[in-house]
């Protein structure tokens, strides 16, 4: 579904499934594949909107939980597109991608990166990206923000009416108070979360913000 000019979002689907963006341009980049097991639908919303996924040559991640980065590697196979992980994500990898699947029992994911992105920005042809990070929900979040339509695609920091969780490998609650602080600064018309709905309006976004400071943040 297209949200803005070069900026489309697939749903989640599922369990551990995440929110999908796709930024078209060149190189066309994709958020958070999320879960491999609802990629096929994913992909079939994309050819609808007239996306080949062979134009996507950039899959990134806000974080490297599983329900967010599970399709990376088979978004690759489909696509030719390359992964690209932020020097953050690399950081943090022990902690948060093999501590994470420990916690759950589960084999930790292996993920090759083919290279990492910049510190703080992702650009194609279309669109600038810049590259917030955002601990708090994770030691290795980072949220993607384009300046010039006020779009903020924020991954697990915040939702509508609500924060990511702070009792995973690595989550801090007072990193994520302060990111979120940093964050509420920007001028942002598009709040875009790794989960449920996305808030659109600037309005509605700045009051997004102050409810969930003035409740959510108080009992974290
Ligand atoms: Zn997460
Ligand atoms: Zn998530």
């Amino acid at each position: 579904m297209k949200l803005t000019n070069n900026l489309y979002f697939y749903r989640e689907q599922g369990i551990l499934d995440c929110n999908t963006y796709v930024i078209t341009g060149n190189p066309g980049i994709i958020i958070d594949p999320g879960n491999p097991v609802f990629l096929p639908v994913k992909v079939g919303g994309l050819y609808k909107d007239g996306i080949n996924p062979k134009d996507i040559s950039v899959i990134t991640n806000t974080h490297l939980h599983i329900d967010h980065c599970g399709a990376d590697e088979t978004f690759k196979k489909l696509s030719g597109a390359e992964i690209a992980i932020h020097p953050v994500h690399k950081e943090n990898y022990q902690m948060v991608v093999v501590d994470g699947a420990r916690l759950f029992g589960i084999q930790p994911l292996k993920l090759t990166e083919d290279y990492c992105l910049d510190h703080n920005r992702l650009n194609n042809d279309n669109v600038e990206l810049e590259i917030i990070e955002s601990p708090g929900h994770s030691p290795d979040c980072i949220c993607f923000y384009n300046r010039q339509d006020k779009v903020l695609i924020c991954g697990d920091v915040i939702f509508d009416m609500n924060t990511g969780r702070v009792d995973l490998p690595g989550g801090n609650s007072n990193e994520l108070k302060k990111s979120i602080e940093a964050l509420s600064c920007l001028e942002v018309e598009y709040l875009l979360p790794g989960h449920m709905g996305v808030v659109t309006g600037a309005d509605k976004v700045a009051s997004n913000f102050d409810f969930i400071k003035n409740n959510v943040l108080l009992w974290l």
